[in-house]
């Protein structure tokens, strides 16, 4: 029987650097099986023991940064700088997990004739499908906390980024975590990653990567309400108000869409200015984004590598014609899949470039008036997973964070992301939230008992 495999493939050079078997519906059926009898064991353990051997995998990841930090440069092009946080990310999520094994605790509820109790109970087999963009910490997002309460892990990651993944799966076997109980299962998004929505001993599927998959897969779980936390796109905003420290939001804004190379959900790719100021804030802006450093992602210089392939480098390239005013950085020719640093100025709020997730390096500015404008500008999308606002008035920064409909925002600096705070889209970016003090939540079932003491 010839098996399908997957080529995996160095984006800054363009060489296949590893062929990975691709999993077939009938193996991931076998490993549904599997997890769920290790899932038993797992379950029934105690508490502090499952904490032990979480702590214990974040040691062992810990143990091996670089090597994984160095793999993640090699299959998706990531610069090592980033690559080696990522790694780190995965180490805490498991510190995080793990310290919320003892802690999940349920509620007594004042109830007449007897006690209530609720119990947090694990759901079973989850299956985490993830995408190709940050294919370590996406991966971890799920599997830590899904482990620490009290379920397996069935992951399957993208084609193009199997390898960090197979690498982690390894290590938690080192770490000494049952067998079975955290299989990864690599292979295709129709073929596996379908065959784990279908499946119905796998109780919930977290999904992360494009809208258009994320609702073919909550349709897919429809028949058997089947449990789902969708990660989906973004368009997200970055408002520059007039009263901002205009130079640091000019030097921050260059990397708030370029890291990554543009290939994160979060990138602020629509730059709204107050009209104002918009002339002396992208003389500022210019020099920024012509400045960034592109190239080798192994080089601990660089601040932006290569896209993932040479389907991406196609998609960007097609929203970007050579016509289109803005300002360009620069990039490597040559082999690799190299986009330079691009702001498009002049654009029509309708054009596809200022509304449509491109998922490169690049964004386009666009005028406003004043907040309500601002405000009306950064709603105008289907989309809602986060947003910058730079200015100097409290007040505005609290009026326009309760008005922006996006689910991680945040005032003067670009951050999205952190292990312990909630992370999750509103609209169709997303359903349900990871990360933060409920992570854990997320994986599990609540169940009322009331028990008579009339009895
Ligand atoms: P994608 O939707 O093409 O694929 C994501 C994963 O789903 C891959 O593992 C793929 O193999 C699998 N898949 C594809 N078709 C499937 C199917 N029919 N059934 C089951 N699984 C299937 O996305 P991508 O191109 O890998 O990632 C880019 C997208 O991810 C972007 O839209 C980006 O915004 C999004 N993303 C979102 C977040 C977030 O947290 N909101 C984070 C990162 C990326």
């Amino acid at each position: 029987m010839t098996h399908a495999h997957h080529e995996v493939v160095n984006p800054a050079t363009g060489e296949v650097i590893e062929t990975v078997p691709a999993t077939s519906a009938a193996e991931v059926d076998a490993a549904v099986a599997r997890a769920a009898k290790a899932q038993e064991g797992w379950a029934a353990a105690a508490p502090a023991d499952r904490a032990r051997l979480l702590r214990r995998f974040a040691g062992v990841v810990d143990e091996h940064i670089e090597e994984l930090a160095r793999l993640e440069v090699r299959e998706a092009g990531h610069t090592i700088g980033n690559a080696r946080w990522e790694a780190g990310n995965v180490r805490d999520l498991l510190d995080f997990a793990a310290g919320g094994v003892e802690r999940l605790n349920g509620r007594q509820i004042p109830v007449a004739g007897g006690l209530d109790i609720t119990i947090l109970e694990p759901l079973g087999v989850i299956g985490v499908i993830a995408p190709w963009n940050f294919p370590m910490p996406i991966a971890a997002w799920g599997t830590a906390p899904a482990l620490a309460a009290g379920n397996a892990v069935l992951l399957k990651p993208a084609e193009t980024t199997p390898l960090t993944a197979l690498r982690l799966a390894e290590l938690a076997l080192e770490a000494g975590l049952p067998e079975h109980l955290f299989q990864v299962l690599p292979g295709a998004g129709d073929v596996t990653g379908n065959a784990l929505v279908e499946h119905p001993g796998v109780a919930k599927i977290v999904f992360t990567g494009s809208t258009r998959v994320g609702k073919s897969i909550m349709a897919t779980s429809a028949p058997l309400v089947k449990r789902v936390t969708l990660e989906l796109g973004g368009k997200s905003p970055n408002i520059v108000f007039a009263d901002s420290d205009l130079g640091a939001a000019a030097a921050a804004t260059p990397m708030s869409f370029l890291d990554n190379s543009g290939q994160d959900c979060c990138a602020r790719t629509r730059i709204l200015v107050q009209r104002t100021v918009y002339d002396r804030f992208l003389d500022l802006l210019a020099p920024a984004i012509e400045s960034v450093i592109v190239g080798d992602p192994a080089d601990e210089k660089t601040q932006m590598g290569p896209l993932i392939s040479q389907i991406q480098l196609d998609r960007v390239r097609s929203y970007v014609p050579d016509d289109l005013p803005g300002i360009r950085g620069s990039a490597p020719d040559g082999p690799g899949f190299w986009f330079a640093p691009t702001v498009l100025t002049d654009i029509a709020p309708d054009a596809p470039a200022a509304c449509e997730e491109v998922f490169g390096p690049v964004a386009a500015v666009l005028p406003f008036d004043d907040e309500a404008d601002a405000i009306r500008l950064a709603n105008a999308t289907d989309y809602g997973l986060s947003g910058s606002i730079w200015t100097r008035d409290i007040g505005r920064a609290l009026r326009v964070s309760r008005a922006v409909a996006a689910g991680n925002l945040s005032v003067n600096s670009h951050s999205s992301v952190r292990y312990s705070t909630p992370f999750g889209g509103y609209k169709q970016s997303g359903l349900g939230r990871e990360l933060g003090p409920d992570a854990l939540t997320a994986f599990t079932e609540t169940k009322n008992v009331f028990i008579s003491t009339e009895a």
